[in-house]
């Protein structure tokens, strides 16, 4: 019962995406949970700070470091060489890769049938850069949605031909139930990376690798990926 003052720990508010499962989604008591949510919290319980998580959207959130409006985003972002020219990012937490997604009743395999087609994509994304930068070559059109859910509607409802994700949000959304197929081998291999605004926030960037260093070390971060992947971490 000693009365040993608190010592004031600095709040960063922290951008994410609002639905991104197993990244980031609410649950049923409607907290946001996830391998980014319980990851960013070990670290900051581990490094002695206080997150304020905004789940704003993707785009949004990473605009919004950019503004200095909010301090980090971690929201399964890529770290793409054209990304380091704004944002320093911590040391790589996870690998992905972008995959298609087809309607579960589709005969589309492979890019080459998508010819006069339309392909839905996330706002922001690098699914989003990689539709645009083969879209010519493969004749399709490309709709952009600003979250994952309304871009796998649009293919389940059939005005899309498919759509453009991250291959462990697809794959786990489809086990989870999403009427969704995956049709091709993940591209665009690359990490995860938790991000500040270039040159700002290196006391919060240092902490995130330092605390993410500790929980590789002590066992937590097996811990939280099993705890969304099983064995799939
Ligand atoms: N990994 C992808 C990117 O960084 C998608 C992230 C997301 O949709 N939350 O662009």
């Amino acid at each position: 019962l000693s009365a040993t003052p608190a010592k004031a720990e600095t709040t960063y508010t922290i951008g994410t995406d609002v639905t991104f499962p197993p990244f980031e989604f609410a649950n049923k008591q409607n907290k946001y949970v996830g391998i980014d949510m319980d990851l960013i919290r070990a670290i900051a319980k581990n490094q002695g700070f206080k997150v304020k998580i905004k789940p704003v959207g993707f785009n949004a959130a990473v605009q919004s470091v950019q503004s200095g409006q909010l301090d980090g985003v971690i929201a399964g972002m890529s770290i793409t060489k054209e990304r380091e020219a704004t944002f320093d990012f911590s040391k790589p937490y996870f690998t992905s890769g972008v995959v298609m997604a087809v309607a579960k009743n589709s005969k589309i395999t492979k890019l080459s049938q998508l010819k006069g087609k339309k392909v839905a994509v996330k706002t922001g994304t690098s699914g989003a850069d990689y539709a645009n930068s083969i879209k010519n070559k493969y004749g399709f059109k490309v709709v952009t949605f600003d979250d994952s859910n309304n871009m796998y509607e649009d293919v389940m409802t059939g005005n899309s031909a498919a759509c453009f994700e991250d291959s462990p949000v697809m794959r786990y959304g489809i086990k989870q139930g999403t009427k969704l197929k995956i049709v091709t081998k993940p591209a665009e291999n690359g990490s995860y990376g938790f991000a500040v605004e270039k040159g700002h926030n290196q006391k919060l960037l240092k902490s995130f690798n330092k605390g993410l260093a500790n929980l590789k070390a002590n066992g937590q971060y097996k811990k939280i990926t099993e705890k969304y992947l099983g064995k799939d971490a």
